[in-house]
């Protein structure tokens, strides 16, 4: 894995297709070690050998972590055949790495959805059994009240008949319509809907402000997104 075709290296860093990085290296714009390429299959060595194009070192990595606020009305997924989907809003640099989501937001849900191509990552995140922290963010129809937040405590019932973990219920504002935060330990089809579906209430806006030790970066716009700080990924490792 150390030891790779440069075209094949160049490709999956974005720098182009195969096809765009042939012309690069006929155009003698690409070197290795300083000593100009000729053939864009030359082997290299990933991590020793100094790969630059016009002059500028170029840095080989293998995994890519984005964090996206997720927009409505787009899909969780890199393949759909009607609608718009997430992977769709990535620059080409970012996309040539093949991310994928974490997990998946409804598409009217907005928010923290992180994009990656590192499996292994994603597959923790996801476990059931390391019951990774999530928190919403959600305006509520009507009245939210205490008996509701006592209610998660102790887990409710779902339409099909599921019982979830407790969740920790936090009331921001409440009156004829209400804004609350939600953290969940799990990750049910459409659950935290369906929680407030539980206690006889709709949830009419919802957005996801972290998972893990990831928060959203508030900064970003919905339909943005941007890599995470070296920080950001130890935090999650
Ligand atoms: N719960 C939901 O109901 N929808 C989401 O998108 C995420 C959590």
């Amino acid at each position: 894995k150390d030891r790779q075709r440069l075209d094949k290296i160049l490709a999956h860093i974005g720098i182009g297709t195969r096809k765009e990085i042939k012309k690069l290296v006929k155009d003698k714009r690409v070197t290795v070690n300083h000593q100009l390429v000729k053939d864009p299959g030359m082997h290299v060595w990933t991590s020793r050998d100094r790969i630059e194009v016009d002059g500028k070192a170029v840095r080989y990595r293998e995994y890519i972590y984005l964090m996206m606020n997720k927009p409505k009305g787009v899909i969780s997924s890199t393949e759909d055949d009607y609608d718009e989907v997430v992977v769709e809003l990535l620059a080409q640099e970012h996309y040539a790495f093949a991310p994928f989501p974490v997990g998946r937001l409804d598409k009217d849900t907005e928010g923290l959805l992180l994009l990656t191509n590192d499996g292994k990552l994603a597959h923790q995140l996801l476990s059931p059994k390391k019951h990774v922290p999530k928190t919403y963010c959600a305006t509520v129809l009507g009245e939210v009240t205490e008996a509701d937040a006592e209610a998660f405590r102790r887990g409710v019932v779902l339409d099909d008949g599921y019982q979830t973990l407790p969740g920790e219920l936090t009331i921001l504002r409440t009156g004829s319509e209400s804004e609350i935060e939600l953290t969940i330990y799990e990750g049910k089809f459409h659950q935290v809907k369906r929680m407030f579906e539980a206690v006889g209430k709709k949830v009419t806006y919802l957005k996801r402000i972290s998972m893990g030790p990831l928060h959203l970066d508030e900064s970003l716009e919905p339909g943005e997104y941007r890599e995470l700080t070296d920080e950001e990924i130890d935090l999650l490792k």
